[in-house]
């Protein structure tokens, strides 16, 4: 959905509100969950529900906030049983929605004992030694009440001796179980639980700052909670930089969730309160470790201000079996994918180096490496999330899929260059996220957004004819990056034959912009770029490369006759597995290696590195 234009500043201030508190309606369903199997990877789930006699429908979450889908893990619900009066309920699942269910409450019935179990046999969000609990796996709520209205009185029971962090205020802790104080379905699914065995909390709060920030971490040892003290301090500049970005906060209290494992699924989700990020083991222990917390946790955090505290308002949906319309995903995650490294520069973590690597990989992988670019918008990619997303299999450069993320990158920096030449140096892009993010601190609330009230903010920083700008970015389908932002900011993309100091995040770099070949460690084709010279020669996903000029496949190996053939006519000759029989490609390439890199353009003033400079006075 993509409506433009002629909004004024009223249409920002007029800006839908779905104030926290929530009026709760009834009395509170109580949950509790014992994870004290959760090394065998099950949770046992126990519900009360005040019930009257008739129908009733429960609902297990489907479409996860932040997950822009319908992905509620329901296969992984097992166990169900419903019990009245001392009697076994039967229940049925909808035929049209798996994720109803129905039951008939029996007279004299006021409470049902629903439990269920909560299996994850491929290990998401426990190892041996930790735990991520997100409620929205352990919960059947009440259907045609908003989520918001759902009082629940949840209780969590840990396996002996673990700790946990989380943002929901709790009333007690008696020896492994934990009493939270009764809160809406919408906080609790927007509030995780981190537990382990080994477990740290620091203090990231800056001085003077007067809301409370930690980083609950749990690990799969010991030694992986060691985090330098050079990167606690970046954490708490990245805290400070966000309070002088935003000028404001929408929580009482934040808690970043740091699972380290290398048995969890690696990823972060973002929540009003915390965030749930999830990072390899010894993450914290790599020379390369603020370059992970700057790329994910600083993306997470921002989501605070954009995504939950301003949300599109068709991603806004009462309960969890409403479709979201993801049309606006590319504010939601694009000027969030924008603004993390924007934060993670200017608090330390990443260094300009990498900033300027990050965005030469982006705009490379999104020129000459999506040929996708060709049929499909970036419009089409947000609208596409729920059901196509990054898709499975391989040709991920043809597919295009999440590009909302990265080319969120390169339009609002384009945004911030544009504020700043529109404005004549006057105003910036923190100009706009005060503005846009701003306001009181009234807790986890909501404040919906639409296309135009976008575009209006943005006019009253810097007049300009916005709604045109987004239209066209959005509805292009030429093959080159949009990189006006990078060129506005005094620099340009250009390809040498070295590769950069860090791999760029997707899409490469390998051999993708030399012969447009991705390949795993084992040679296992990732991606061919359509139009590429290997896939003029034959190749595509799915394929295994064995041998390079008569030679067992090693990386190295192609690397050499890709720079070998630069100076012959001789064509580089592949052996490749499809499926159970072996073929000979030849692939006539001579350009040599290409890497890309971020090179200054020193006619004009240098924008982009002004931009990631940082704003608060490092103590
Ligand atoms: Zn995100």
């Amino acid at each position: 959905m993509q409506r433009f234009r002629l909004g004024s500043i009223l249409c920002f201030l007029a800006g839908i509100v779905l104030a926290a508190p929530a009026v709760l309606i009834g009395e509170s369903i109580s949950l509790t969950v014992d994870a004290t199997k959760t090394q065998q990877k099950i949770l046992r789930v126990h519900e009360l529900i005040p019930v009257k006699q008739g129908p009733l429908t429960l609902y297990y979450p489907k479409w996860i906030p932040g997950e822009h889908g319908p992905n509620g893990p329901i296969s992984s619900l097992t166990g169900l049983k419903f019990v009245g009066g001392g009697t076994t309920i039967p229940w049925r699942r909808d035929l049209k929605d798996v994720y109803t269910f129905h039951v008939d409450i029996p007279k004299g019935v006021s409470q049902l004992d629903a439990n269920f179990d909560f299996i994850e046999p491929q290990g998401v969000s426990a190892s041996d030694k930790l735990m991520v609990l997100e409620w929205n796996d352990v919960v059947l709520y009440l259907a045609g009440t908003p989520a918001q209205q759902q009082s629940f009185e949840a209780k969590l029971t840990l396996p002996e001796g673990w700790k946990f962090g989380t943002s929901l205020p709790f009333d007690n802790q008696l020896a492994n179980t934990v009493a939270f104080k009764p809160i809406s379905l919408d906080m609790l699914v927007d509030s995780p639980v981190i537990a382990g065995e080994y477990y740290r909390v620091i203090d990231i709060t800056p001085a003077g700052e007067p809301i409370h920030h930690e980083m609950d971490i749990a690990a799969d040892s010991e030694a992986a909670l060691n985090m330098s003290t050079e990167n606690q301090k970046q954490m708490t500049n990245l805290i400070a930089e966000s309070g002088k970005l935003f000028g404001t906060r929408h929580y009482r209290d934040y808690h970043f969730i740091l699972a380290l494992s290398d048995h969890v699924a690696h990823f972060g989700l973002e929540h009003h309160e915390s965030n749930d990020s999830r990072l390899g083991e010894r993450a914290l222990l790599m020379p390369t470790s603020g370059d992970s917390l700057g790329g994910l946790l600083a993306h997470e955090f921002v989501h605070s201000w954009n995504g939950k505290f301003r949300r599109p308002a068709d991603l806004t949906v009462p309960y969890y079996e409403e479709p979201m319309e993801t049309d606006l995903l590319w504010g939601y995650e694009g000027l969030t994918d924008y603004l993390g490294p924007l934060l993670a520069a200017r608090s330390g973590l990443w260094s300009a180096e990498h900033y300027h690597e990050q965005m030469a990989s982006i705009a490379a992988s999104l020129g000459p490496g999506r040929p996708g670019r060709t049929w499909r918008t970036l419009l089409d990619t947000a609208i596409g999330e729920p059901g196509v997303g990054g898709g499975r299999g391989g040709w991920f450069t043809w597919r295009r899929g999440t590009d909302y993320y990265d080319e969120g990158d390169l339009l609002w920096l384009e945004v911030a260059t544009i504020i700043h030449r529109e404005s004549n140096g006057q105003k910036s892009i923190d100009d706009f996220c005060r503005a846009f993010h701003g306001g009181p601190n009234n807790g986890a609330e909501v404040k919906t957004y639409t296309f135009d009230q976008l575009v209006s903010t943005l006019n009253a920083i810097a007049p300009f004819d916005w709604a045109m700008f987004f239209n066209t970015r959005l509805n292009s389908t030429a093959p080159e990056a949009p990189v006006g932002g990078i060129e506005n900011g005094g620099w340009k993309v250009e390809f040498n034959d070295q590769p950069a100091r860090s791999p760029g995040r997707r899409g490469g770099p390998g051999n993708t912009y030399s012969i447009g070949l991705q390949l795993g460690p084992d040679g296992a084709v990732g991606d061919a770029i359509v139009g590429g010279a290997a896939f003029e020669a034959g190749l595509s996903s799915g394929m295994k490369v064995i041998g390079v000029n008569g030679r067992v496949f090693n990386q190295e190996l192609l690397d050499e006759a890709i720079k070998a053939a630069k100076d012959n006519s001789k064509p580089i000759t592949l052996l490749v597995v499809v499926n159970d029989y072996i073929h000979t490609f030849t692939i006539n390439y001579h350009g040599g290696e290409k890497y890309p890199h971020l090179v200054r353009v020193n006619e004009k003033p240098d924008y982009l590195d002004e931009l990631i400079k940082a704003r608060v006075e490092n103590k």
